[in-house]
């Protein structure tokens, strides 16, 4: 656990209420939704973004996506958008690995 990482604290339940856990990923509601439903789902180890990760991580990374699925069920959503923003300038803003999950309204493309 990184002590200087909010998303940390998360997946430690110091903080915040999380809606999915299991020995691998939590998630929980982001704090500034950007559609009805915006859940975040994350690695419970520390990794600063998808540019750390490695061949090591392969198991981990399938357990992140795979939850989606779950995690949208459980939200009601057949639709939705997954997106890993990665490095700052791509809009990542916290440096522990997130997968947003994203639903419940008409989504566009491009991104902006
Ligand atoms: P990024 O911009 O790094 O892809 O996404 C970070 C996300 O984390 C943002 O959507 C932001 O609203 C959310 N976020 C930042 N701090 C917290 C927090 O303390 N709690 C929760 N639930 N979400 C957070
Ligand atoms: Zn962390």
């Amino acid at each position: 656990m990184n002590q200087d990482c909010i998303f940390c604290k998360i997946a430690a339940g110091q903080i915040g209420d999380t809606i999915y856990q299991d020995d691998e990923v939590t998630a929980f509601k982001d704090i500034n939704p950007q559609a009805p439903v915006h859940i975040l789902i994350i690695p419970n180890k520390h990794i600063a973004s998808l540019n750390e990760t490695g061949a090591e991580d392969q198991a981990l990374l399938g357990q992140l996506i795979l939850a989606a699925p779950k995690i949208a069920r459980q939200q009601g959503l057949t639709a939705y958008r997954l997106v890993i923003n990665t490095g700052a300038q791509s809009g990542q803003s916290v440096f522990h690995i997130h997968l947003h999950l994203l639903g419940g309204r008409n989504m566009h493309w491009p991104p902006g």
